[in-house]
């Protein structure tokens, strides 16, 4: 109920999306709508958008993210689109590892950050009013061997994105508005 109302409200601000995913965690039979928002605001500025910083799950509906990121993922999807029958996954069951260098076969780095992101989503169903203060400040400590990474670590073993929604992708995104 509470995630509802939360997911209604940051609709309501939020404008139209960049466009919605199909998204997951492993142990989920069925594909949940995910709507990608996108802002100005995280974007980073950097060639390699990977930061978990730049991204943030709001709700089981609602993924945050730079208009850079969204586009990088858009333009990874163009040339190697994830399904719903091949989702992309985090390779080896971690992000940090390709932050700095080119992991062997992440040909779809951010499309893998956003898999992460689709785990929190699960988390946020599960947690539901829970979610944001507990999880989203674990967030900030990232994977990680600790009892506190458990979030984090999780959401990158089980994320799961199942490709952009045919026809839902913002013509603002197509058009090149990034700044
Ligand atoms: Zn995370």
């Amino acid at each position: 109920m509470l995630n509802e109302l939360w997911t209604d409200w940051l609709r309501h601000i939020g404008g139209r999306p960049a466009y919605r995913i199909y998204g997951k965690a492993k142990p989920e039979t069925d594909w949940r709508v995910i709507d990608i928002y996108a802002t100005t605001r995280r974007n980073l500025g950097s060639r390699w958008p990977l930061w978990d910083g730049t991204c943030v799950t709001w709700s089981a509906q609602i993924i945050a993210v730079g208009w850079d990121f969204a586009l990088a993922v858009w333009r990874e999807q163009s040339e190697n689109p994830a399904s719903r029958q091949y989702p992309i996954e985090v390779s080896g069951g971690r992000i940090r590892d390709a932050a700095g260098r080119k992991v062997p076969g992440r040909d779809s780095p951010t499309s893998e950050v956003l898999a992460h992101e689709c785990g929190h989503t699960w988390q946020a169903l599960r947690l539901h009013s829970l979610y944001l203060p507990f999880v989203g400040m674990v967030t900030l400590f990232r994977e990680g061997p600790h009892a506190w990474n458990y979030f984090e670590n999780q959401a990158s073993k089980l994320g799961q994105f199942g490709g952009i929604v045919a026809g839902s992708v913002n013509p603002e995104l197509k058009s090149g508005f990034v700044s």
